[in-house]
């Protein structure tokens, strides 16, 4: 049966409801642990290998056909059974261009043909792996790219992050960009608007931040890529093949390397254009339960099961897996090194992280920095269900303490920022309600203990659960929920449109001036809208498709973002890097709730500033603030000018100003 089924985080997916056999959780635990590197299909010219893990199966046989699509298999060949519970095949001659399924016989019945988990490749729909010679997968001068460094220091606080979809960003006629919702679209150069704007890459790297966080990108099941037009849209948070890029990005899903080779042309253009690339990643379900490769090969091992043989739920999407098997353990460390070591990449942002164990996700942050020291990692600290494992071994954003530099959203700081988002209507700091004034706070000192910050007047979190910058992601938006932009039209009826634009600029200014890592969706630059939808996944261009005439419309709100994200990048004081320093260096003043004043003394950073005041005015009257001794000098403000005389400054409504000395 094919249910919807919409998730407290606003992700829906397809699934299956079906029972599933019997498998004892304590047998589980006694599943033989593979430790070769040589997992998937290993192709030579003389000859392709490969070893797939299946350690219930009685036979496992390889379906090889000439499509990827249709047809019958030309040729059917058994597996040999080989070490710990793997299964290996080696097929002479050069099989280039090949396709096959995989398929295991448990207690006596032969499962569905399914790809092997370690696909790399895969034919259109990724129904069956390709193989392939990744050789000439590079495009050229692939060899010599490099990642741009975005720190000196390892400072994770130094990323500012911007939160793209791959189709939203090139689909518009708007955008000028020529190969519209693929890869190769963002890694178009100097891509413009009609009146002259830049748009795509160009507007990225005009805009200043560091990293491109692109939603899913491997393979996933919920858009037919075989439609021509693909009037289909989806997120992808429904995974289908793990180590796969997904089809609907290329521009010929039929052939597997050239998704490949288009994904790597456009990390190399975002590399030349100074960017590093995070990939989101939702290792925490598959997309369909009993269906599901990991299921059809080793049934009940990859997911979390109850007791009573049906799947544990803990993403609302149908299934949740199981981390702590040393298997899926495995498969998810070797697929992000994969990542990484094919495609480059520079981060990785985990869906659901909460229903990983932590242990696992250690494991992940050394293997990964081993190989990419400055890499990025953070993930959403909660699940959408009660996971099926005790809690405290999980990656709850209350235990990141225990995670080796994973960082974790800040739910607190958004909700503080711009509203509740489960409550469309309810207000925030910006849009009119001061009560949340001490929750801005306890994001703006990335979510750690400080003297000056009441935890008891915090509406969510009573208990600081950060000890250091680099664990908190701050954000006032992202894909899931409303855009800023539409969230203060619906909770902040009232104000006039300049109002709004003015409450969108403090909630920048808040995110990108906190301590902890900035985080943004992509166009809250210039006031993008979703037009009112809440949950867009599976919604149309018109809803999702970045309006990039907006940029020039609001020039003005792009210029502010733009000079915030310079002022963070030259100021080591917004990135001080130890809780201590942030209790000793930053402090609040005396202020009414709804405005918000502090100020940063450097001690040894290297700043050309030696305080910092950052003051903002959520009230709808002007305030006047006392200003510590010294000369002042505006560094940025939404209000023109700001008034600094006579030890004073007078700030006006639905302000966000910084100061310096
Ligand atoms: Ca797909």
């Amino acid at each position: 049966m094919k249910k919807i089924f919409l998730s407290l985080l606003g992700i829906v997916m397809f699934f299956q409801n079906v029972n599933c056999q019997q498998v004892d959780p304590v047998y589980l635990n006694t599943y033989p642990v593979y430790k070769g590197n040589d997992l998937g299909t290993v192709y030579k010219r003389y000859g392709t290998t490969v070893r797939v893990y299946a350690p219930t199966a009685e036979v496992l046989r390889m379906n090889l056909y000439k499509s990827g699509d249709d047809g019958e298999p030309y040729s059917t060949l058994p597996f040999n059974k080989d070490l710990n519970g793997t299964w290996v095949i080696k097929i002479p001659g050069d099989q280039v261009g090949k396709f096959f399924t995989v398929q295991a016989k448990i207690n006596g019945n032969w499962q569905n043909e399914v790809t092997d988990p370690y696909a790399k490749a895969v034919g259109v729909n990724g129904n069956r792996v390709q193989i392939i010679d990744f050789a000439k997968t590079n495009p050229v001068g692939w060899e010599i790219d490099k990642s741009p460094v975005f720190t000196r220091t390892k400072s994770m606080q130094d990323a500012i992050i911007y939160e793209l979809h791959l189709r939203d960003v090139s689909i518009d006629p708007s955008s000028g960009i020529k190969n519209k919702g693929k890869f190769l679209g963002l890694a178009e150069p100097n891509t413009k608007t009609k009146t002259g704007e830049s748009t795509g890459l160009s507007h990225i790297k005009e805009l200043g931040v560091t990293h491109v966080h692109i939603l899913p990108f491997f393979d996933y099941n919920s858009v037919d890529e075989k439609q021509l037009n693909l009037s289909t849209y989806n997120w992808g948070y429904d995974p289908k093949n793990f180590n796969a890029v997904e089809g609907s990005y290329s521009t010929n899903p039929v052939d597997g390397s050239v998704r490949i080779k288009e994904l790597k042309t456009m990390v190399a253009a975002m590399h030349t254009a100074g960017l590093r690339v995070v990939m989101d990643v939702v290792y925490n379900h598959t997309a369909v339960n009993k269906l599901s490769n990991f299921h059809q090969l080793v049934p009940g091992y990859y997911h979390r099961m109850k007791n009573d043989s049906t799947f544990a739920d803990a993403s609302a999407c149908g299934n949740e897996t199981a981390s702590e098997h040393p298997m899926m353990r495995k498969f998810m460390i070797e697929c992000v090194l994969y990542w990484v070591k094919e495609f480059h990449i520079d981060g990785f942002r985990f869906d659901l992280m909460a229903i990983h164990d932590i242990e696992t996700m250690n494991q992940i942050a050394k293997a990964l920095r081993s190989i990419k020291p400055d890499i990025l990692i953070y993930g959403e600290g909660w699940a959408a269900g009660s996971p099926n494992m005790p809690q405290e071994k999980l990656a709850f954003k209350r235990y990141v303490a225990k995670l080796d530099s994973i960082a974790v959203f800040s739910d607190d700081i958004r909700d503080g920022i711009k509203g509740y988002v489960f409550d469309s209507k309810a207000k925030g700091f910006v849009n009119g309600n001061p009560a949340l004034t001490e929750t801005v706070k306890f994001g703006i000192v990335g979510a750690m203990s400080h003297p000056q910050v009441n935890m008891q007047k915090a509406f969510w979190d009573k208990v600081p659960y950060a000890t250091a910058p680099g664990q908190v992601i701050n954000y006032a938006d992202c894909h899931d929920n409303l855009a800023l932009w539409d969230k203060l039209a619906v909770s902040a009826p009232e104000a006039t449109v300049e109002e709004r634009t003015q409450m969108q600029e403090m909630a920048m200014g808040i995110v990108l001036t906190s301590q902890g890592i900035p985080f943004f969706l992509a166009g809250s630059e210039f006031l993008r809208t979703k037009k009112g939808v809440e949950n867009s996944f599976n919604r149309p261009d018109s809803i999702n498709a970045i309006d990039w005439n907006l940029k020039a419309k609001n020039i003005k709100v792009f210029k502010f973002v733009q000079q915030l994200i310079q002022i963070r990048k030259t100021h080591p004081l917004f990135r001080l890097q130890t809780a201590d320093a942030i209790r000793e260096q930053l402090s609040f003043m005396e202020l009414p709730d709804g405005v918000i004043g502090y100020t940063i003394q450097r001690k040894s950073e290297k700043d050309l500033w030696k305080t910092v005041m950052v003051v903002c005015n959520s009230l709808g009257s002007k305030q006047e603030i006392a200003l510590p001794a010294g000369t002042w000098k505006l560094a940025i403000s939404n209000s023109n000018p700001s008034a600094i005389n006579a030890g004073k400054l007078t700030v006006e409504k639905l302000t966000f100003t910084v100061l310096y000395q």
